[in-house]
């Protein structure tokens, strides 16, 4: 019997533009699997902006849909390993 493909090498990503948040908490409080956090750099707007923390995002997309700013998030569905953060 073939074995499942292994999920080792890939995983979810979450972009947040800094230049876009407005650091108001919803996507933070949105994500069940608490990826996100606010940082304690502020962007040239003066806020302090969300940050991508834990790799255990399941890429459900609740952040992205949440986020009243547009182009704020941008969610990756496994992303290879080695991809570069951006
Ligand atoms: S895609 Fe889902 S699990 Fe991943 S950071 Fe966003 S809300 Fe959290
Ligand atoms: S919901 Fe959007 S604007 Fe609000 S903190 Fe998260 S990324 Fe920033």
């Amino acid at each position: 019997m073939a074995s499942a493909p292994s999920n080792t090498n890939v995983r979810n990503f979450v972009r947040i533009d800094s230049c876009l948040c407005k650091g108001c908490k919803v996507c933070v409080e949105t994500c069940p699997k608490h990826c996100l956090v606010i940082g304690s750099k502020m962007n040239q707007l003066g806020y302090q902006y969300a940050r991508f923390e834990k790799e255990t995002c399941t890429a459900c997309g609740l952040c992205f849909y949440s986020c009243p700013e547009p182009g704020a998030i941008t969610v990756y569905r496994n992303e290879p390993a080695d991809r570069e953060d951006v």
